[in-house]
């Protein structure tokens, strides 16, 4: 396979340096789950602090220790556990981490030996994925300030979630949110001083458009990698650039189409074809080509243009060269950037352009 997805490590800087910006004066998390939304998790990493980010998400405790164990000192949080997690070594490799249970909080604490856990607690503010519901809340926080007292856990951040359901769902959630915080801290949990825990709810969309929702930091993930997380503009005119360049290999031409030697099966979206797709394009021998056919291994793909067995036909990247972005293959596939990118097949070698 002569496929291969180019990831632009000055890209990613630039994205994140920017987000970092916009963010300002809260703290800048970048969010590197699902392999770095494909990109590769530990080159992405690196260049997300060397640009500017203060720590890292992933979604688990066994990707965040990864980072631990190739040398990344910055801090990390996991906060999607399995019955299995291995909060022992979390703790010892200071993994910050996510609780949204009682029962969960329990088994943190119980894991704490030499060390302390640093918790942030979750508030369910309407995405019903996981967190503790208001009626759960003080519980949890009365748990957390016991296990606290006791030494072995130390309440490091109040957070949440949310939806991306537009402007006015987050104002609501963020009032739900405000309103649990301050639950919290008629429970004790001290507001101000050096351990006051941080507050955060904001991921990409609400850290850019709402100021008053970035409180003391913001997660920002699909927009470091280029991708826009609104309708109404695209990454370019966010001021940000794609990070990823995929491209193919002419591998046969058969009655005037070219054939690409990437596929559904190396994560292509086929519905691009389908009843709701658009269709697709990539470039090719300088000028967009029309895609006719995803097939599991190969595209095939119609162009005026001159080409030859053997061209490169670039299928997305940054769009410098007139080429396809990722946003333009979600909006043919009709879903989003971050499933073109997250889906792209470990098979893809990644190539990481400095
Ligand atoms: C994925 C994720 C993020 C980043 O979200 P984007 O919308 O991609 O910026 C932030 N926080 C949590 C909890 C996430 O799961």
């Amino acid at each position: 396979m002569t496929a291969a997805l180019t990831i632009h490590l000055p890209a990613v800087r630039a994205n994140v340096a920017r987000l970092a910006a916009i963010a300002a004066p809260a703290r800048t998390m970048l969010a590197v789950k699902a392999d770095a939304y494909g990109h590769g998790m530990l080159p992405v990493a690196r260049a997300g602090l060397a640009a500017g980010a203060d720590s890292l998400a992933v979604l688990e405790v066994p990707a965040a220790l990864s980072l631990r164990e190739a040398g990344i000192r910055a801090p990390l949080f996991a906060w999607l556990h399995g019955v299995e997690t291995d909060f022992r070594a979390a703790i010892e490799h200071e993994i910050d981490l996510g609780v949204s249970s009682r029962p969960e909080l329990e088994r943190i604490a119980a894991a704490a030996g030499p060390g302390v856990a640093a918790v942030h607690l979750k508030i369910d503010t309407g995405l019903h994925r996981n967190g503790a519901s208001a009626e759960e809340w003080p519980a949890l926080v009365s748990a957390a300030l016991e296990e606290q007292a006791r030494g072995r856990v130390r309440i490091a951040g109040l957070w949440s979630h949310l939806a991306d359901a537009g402007a006015e769902a987050d104002a609501v959630a963020l009032a739900e949110f405000r309103a649990a915080v301050a639950v919290a801290a008629g429970l004790g949990v001290p507001l101000d001083g050096a351990d006051r825990p941080l507050l955060h709810l904001a991921a990409s969309s609400a850290g850019i458009r709402e100021p008053e929702a970035r409180l003391d930091l913001v997660r920002f993930g699909i927009a470091a990698y280029g991708v826009s997380p609104f309708d109404d503009v695209d990454g370019p005119g966010l001021g940000l650039r794609g990070t990823a360049t995929l491209t193919a290999e002419v591998v046969a031409v058969d009655d005037g189409r070219a054939l690409l030697d990437v596929g559904s099966a190396d994560g292509l979206p086929p519905a691009v074809l389908g009843p709701s797709g658009s269709g697709a394009e990539v470039l090719l021998g300088g000028r967009r080509a029309r895609v006719v056919e995803v097939g599991v291994d190969a595209l095939a793909v119609e162009t005026s243009a001159e080409f030859a067995l053997g061209d490169t036909a670039i299928v997305y990247g940054p769009g410098d060269a007139g080429e396809p972005t990722v946003e333009d293959w979600a909006r043919w596939a009709g879903t989003i950037g971050d499933e073109i990118l997250a889906r792209m097949s470990a098979r893809i070698p990644r190539v990481f352009a400095e």
